[in-house]
């Protein structure tokens, strides 16, 4: 036998519960491949499962392991990204594969300190990898086993608070078994997925309900508290449209880092409310240093980032001296067939508009 932790009530249950109900069918609960695990957390931060599963496995089949991925271009990362959003964890994934190839000999680190320096990888993504990789003793602290955790101990303070904070982590710790490790992350994550859910949760389905305290008092769906949400302020910008005559359209590279970093973008410029699209074509025909007129506008769109909204007009401009500033950051492409390369949101959208798919028998 071997020697553990005294054996938890709460942890017991949630994997007996597991061993019936947990959704062993995921792709990332076939592997112990710390490479994969980790692939997995970094998509599933911010994304729903069903989105994330066939960016998986295509990832999986292009970059099978950490030495191919590191060795792929931003761009080839960025393409296979491409619609999952939150593009830094493509950027900081790569990143953090060179590192791995570059200062491990591409092996795994099993060290929670050194898994945390690189970059992308916090305290609870670590705790995940090193658990299911190698069923290391880490607590993890995601969305759902936050929600779990304060229901369970009838928490009402606020999670993101230091104290909340602290003792979240203390009780993730404490519940976690060793040996067992591995078994009860996933458990308890998929436990919050499934029935510990943000609304409706089934308490009446729960391996947790004779101890849990949010539902002794009747609090079940009032905790976690909810965060107050920020009105996030609006900018407004021209998206250029700008075409030459053979109907190739300009794109942008984004530097590496920032808004949309390393990602191919429709050049895009500040908007001043009621500006005509005139003034669009005088600003990019600046920019460009070549006389571009109006075709047309676009309906306007709205794309979110994670502090503002930026309001966009898209503005049809045509380019008929178009040879001039082509340059490494600057492309002209052929609408139906952008190539390997990494698209913001909305330039996909209008990429797609542009070059619609062919009828069946053209
Ligand atoms: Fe969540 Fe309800 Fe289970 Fe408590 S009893 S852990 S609130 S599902």
């Amino acid at each position: 036998m071997v020697a553990g932790k005294p054996a938890d009530p709460l942890a017991e249950a949630l994997l007996a519960w597991y061993a019936a109900a947990g959704r062993h069918a995921l792709p990332w609960r076939h592997t112990r491949d710390p490479y994969a695990l980790w692939l997995a957390e970094i998509m599933l931060q911010q994304t729903q499962v069903a989105t994330v599963i066939p960016y998986y496995e295509r990832f999986l089949a292009r970059f099978p392991r950490v030495e191919d991925l590191a060795a792929a271009t931003p761009d080839e990362v960025l393409h296979l990204w491409s619609g999952l959003g939150y593009y830094s964890r493509a950027r900081n994934l790569h990143a953090a594969a060179r590192l791995i190839v570059q200062d491990f000999q591409g092996r795994f680190p099993r060290a929670l300190d050194a898994l945390t320096a690189l970059p992308g990888i916090g305290r609870s993504t670590a705790g995940a990898i090193l658990s299911s990789a190698f069923d290391a003793s880490h607590p993890i602290l995601d969305g759902n086993v936050k929600r779990v955790l304060c229901r369970y101990h009838a928490f009402a303070g606020d999670p993101a608070s230091a104290e909340g904070q602290r003792l979240l982590w203390d009780w993730a710790a404490a519940h976690t078994p060793a040996p067992g490790a591995h078994l009860y992350n996933q458990a308890i994550q998929d436990l919050g997925a499934t029935v510990c859910r943000r609304r409706q949760p089934q308490c009446l389905l729960c391996p947790l309900q004779s101890r849990c305290q949010a539902f002794a008092q009747g609090l079940s769906e009032a905790l976690p508290r909810p965060r107050v949400r920020r009105i996030l302020p609006v900018r407004q910008a021209w998206l250029g449209i700008i075409r030459n005559p053979e109907g190739r359209v300009l794109l942008q590279r984004q530097g590496p880092s920032g808004l949309w970093g390393g990602l191919w973008i429709l050049p895009q410029m500040p908007r001043r409310p009621d500006s005509p699209p005139e003034a669009a074509a005088e600003g990019f025909s600046e920019q460009m240093g070549t006389p571009l007129s109006v075709v047309s506008t676009w309906p306007a769109g709205r794309h979110s980032f994670s502090h503002f909204h930026l309001d966009y007009v898209p503005v049809e401009l045509l380019c008929r001296q178009p040879q001039a500033r082509e340059a490494g950051a600057l492309q002209w492409i052929d609408p139906r067939a952008p190539g390997v390369r990494g698209l913001a949101k909305p330039t996909e959208r209008i990429l797609r508009l542009l070059a619609p798919p062919a009828e069946p028998g053209d």
